[in-house]
């Protein structure tokens, strides 16, 4: 049997595994089940991949993410992987084509949104053909009070249902204690081991600024840190996405904007051109980024308040995962605590889901308002003890007598 490790360098050329990547992969090889929770950029990814390779049969992996699946099959392909996906984007043809493929035993990876798994002819093309394991893929889609919850994701429980002796890997960055709770029951991995990582990025750079002329800010940011740096802001509106992308043009910047109102096509030619062009600056909602492994993005400014500290922490974590030193950068305003209380009293939900939303952005405001070390909280609202960094905000400019929370008070009270 070829070994994790000879895997790992004949077939992707790298030379040792990084962090628990080699216990996670024994694991799952002998036939273990495992819960992996690792920040973006660790490289969760060859976690399932190595074990697909060295076990006998397919591996099935479950993701969210139809616009990346043919990238990814791609990159598997160009080392001699082989690789298919089934989603909706498919012909009859083309579906039928990797259908075969996996009866014949032909593949080692197969890649299925998860409403597939729903279609009966699929199941029962995975009961024909030897299945290596299942991987889940950003697995807290399966968390309904998170935020980037995707029904679909309920019925992967029916993975243990119908294959108990296919070993399964559940994979996500999110890392609240809840969401870890929710995703061992609903996928049913009570008997799994659970793998933490820090969570520590210790080359972001995490800053929050008042928030006085955003668009100012930003541009002074990009002119005096980041020229030619390609990066991502996050707005919360569509309509401010585009304008900013705008603006951000009109001073010369390679701006894109993304969000979930524009035409399928623009959104993937946009996001192959962030992906594959240098500095380009992408302008988006929340809808962007999930699963982008891009390395190289130097700064991810937010011109306005996340809704809770786990989206943050996913949006920051899109910076540096080359490693290399990245800005996370928000401008928090007072006037966005008001705005985001108002969309949580008007939404539709009900009175248990305004109470869960409120508590994710009281979160996020101590974040904002904290006067001690950024990521000692950010890292704290995980569950991990850290000491002063040095490297952010607070560290190096320890704020002043002005205290935000009394300004807060004051604003809210009138
Ligand atoms: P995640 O899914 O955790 O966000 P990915 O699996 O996409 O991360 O991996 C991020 C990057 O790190 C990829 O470019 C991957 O090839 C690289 N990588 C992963 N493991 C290793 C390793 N052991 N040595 C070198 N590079 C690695
Ligand atoms: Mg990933
Ligand atoms: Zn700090």
């Amino acid at each position: 049997m070829t070994s994790p490790l000879s895997v790992l360098e004949k077939t992707f050329g790298y030379d040792s595994f990084r962090g628990q990547q080699d216990e996670i992969i024994d694991h799952l090889v002998g036939g273990g089940d495992a819960l992996v929770l690792m920040p973006t950029g660790a490289g969760k990814s060859l976690c399932y991949q190595i074990p697909a390779l060295v076990r006998s049969g397919v591996g099935v992996v479950i993701s969210p993410l139809i616009a990346l699946m043919q990238d990814q099959v791609d990159a598997l392909e160009a080392v001699g992987v082989r690789a298919a996906f089934l989603n909706s984007t498919q012909s009859q043809a083309e579906r039928a084509r990797v259908e075969q493929a996996v009866v014949a035993g032909e593949l080692d990876l197969l890649y299925l949104a998860p409403e597939r798994l729903s279609v009966a002819s699929t199941a029962a093309l995975l009961d024909r053909a030897p299945l290596a394991l299942f991987a889940i893929d950003e697995a807290h889609c399966v968390a309904q009070w998170g935020h980037d919850f995707r029904p679909d994701y309920l019925s992967l429980s029916m993975l243990h249902e119908r294959w108990p002796d296919v070993p399964r890997i559940a994979l996500t960055a999110t890392a609240t204690r809840a969401t870890h709770a929710e995703i061992t029951q609903r996928l049913r991995l009570d008997g799994a081991r659970h793998f933490v990582s820090s969570f520590d990025r210790p080359d972001i750079q995490y800053r929050i600024v008042p928030k006085t002329q955003p668009m100012t800010q930003l541009l002074e940011l990009l002119r005096t840190e980041h020229p030619g740096d390609a990066g991502i802001v996050y707005c919360l509106s569509r309509a401010s996405v585009e304008r900013t992308a705008a603006e951000l043009r009109s001073h010369g910047i390679p701006a894109l904007a993304y969000h979930a109102g524009l035409p399928a096509e623009e959104r993937v030619a946009s996001q192959a051109r962030f992906l594959r062009e240098d500095g380009i600056v992408m302008v988006a909602t929340i809808a962007f980024g999930m699963g982008i492994d891009k390395p190289d993005v130097r700064f991810v400014a937010h011109l306005d308040l996340p809704k809770s500290v786990e989206g943050y922490y996913q949006e920051t974590g899109r910076a540096g995962r080359d490693g290399l030193p990245a800005t996370a950068w928000l401008a928090y305003g007072l006037q966005d605590v008001v705005q985001q209380r108002q969309l949580i009293d008007r939404s539709e939900g009900d009175a248990a889901f305004k109470r869960r939303a409120s508590a994710h952005l009281d979160a996020m405001l101590a974040l904002c308002e904290t006067i001690e070390c950024r990521r000692v909280q950010l890292l704290g609202y995980f569950g991990q003890e850290s000491t002063a960094c040095g490297n952010c905000d607070t560290c190096l400019t320890p704020p002043e007598s002005w205290d935000g929370t009394v300004a807060a008070q004051k604003l809210l009270s009138t």
